[in-house]
Parts: C-alpha cells; structure tokens; sequence
C-alpha cells in the first residue's frame, strides 16, 4: 500500500494504482504530505513520539 500522509492534520490519503505520488503537491490544508508505504509503522512511531 501507498499513502501520502499530511503532518499538520494527521491526515492520510491512499494511492490508488493508478494515482501517483506526484499527482498531490499538498494537503487539503496547505500542509506538506509525505509518502510512506506502512501506515501502521508510520502511526506507532508517530504515537511514540506524543507519547513522550
Ligand atoms: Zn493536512
């Protein structure tokens, strides 16, 4: 699986195959999206760090 997750808004979008990364310069929110290929490692890590 493909995402593109925003940082600003926690939220998350899932490429289809036919969509790539290129196609979504931004958020909805302006924010910046990153890709990432494991969304639950990507939440965990992303607990872990509020968690401090
Ligand atoms: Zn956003």
């Amino acid at each position: 699986m493909r995402y593109l997750i925003c940082r600003d808004c926690m939220g998350y979008y899932r490429l289809k195959d036919d969509e790539y990364i290129d196609d979504f310069e931004s958020c909805t929110c302006n924010g910046e999206l990153y890709y990432i290929t494991n969304l639950n490692k990507y939440i965990k890590e992303t607990l872990s760090k509020n968690a401090k």
